[in-house]
């Protein structure tokens, strides 16, 4: 039997850690394990996409910044032309500045996702947490250089007036 389905995954995302310092009700990945993914499995799981051709990779968790090796993330962009990583944006240290530093300077940018629930950060904290720190990282970030992509939850919260029916039921 013939498919049109491509062969191969086009978009890869591999969850390198089941930590994570938030506790978002609305959480994907639950349940989960605490713990991190080893650097074996890893190198293993990252040599599998590439041998099927994946064409883009995501690291994702948990947060991903809280897995304690930061090789994770220099081993997925020497392999993959295409990586970004998805994190809260809370726990970015100067160990990772100085990582996606080096790594924008082999390649030219290192895209990075952060997710909020609002710019408003009362309304942020109700469902997430962290609104000033986060707001913090995002200013080293860029300047650093960090190609920066912010991603929100949508919600009753954030998306209606007092004048809808839905914020009235809240
Ligand atoms: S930051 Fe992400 S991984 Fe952590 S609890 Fe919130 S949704 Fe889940």
């Amino acid at each position: 039997m013939t498919t049109n389905r491509p062969a191969s995954p086009l978009w890869a995302t591999v969850n390198v850690t089941g930590v994570c310092n938030l506790q978002c009700e609305y959480c994907f990945f639950q349940p989960r394990k605490h713990e991190h993914m080893t650097i074996v499995d890893f190198i293993n799981v990252i040599a599998i996409l590439k041998a099927q051709n994946a064409f883009f990779l995501t690291i994702s968790g948990g947060e991903p910044f809280m897995h304690p090796r930061i090789i994770i993330l220099m081993h997925a962009h020497d392999t993959f032309e295409h990586a970004t990583v998805l994190s809260n944006g809370t726990r970015i240290q100067k160990t990772h500045v100085d990582c996606m530093r080096a790594i924008i300077k082999r390649k030219g940018a290192f895209p990075l996702q952060i997710s909020r629930d609002a710019i408003d950060p009362d309304t942020n904290d109700k469902t997430r947490g962290m609104a000033f720190k986060v707001m913090k990282n995002l200013q080293v970030l860029r300047d650093a250089g960090i190609t920066l992509t912010i991603a929100m939850v949508k919600t009753a919260m954030r998306t209606c007036r007092p004048c809808c029916p839905i914020w009235a039921a809240t």
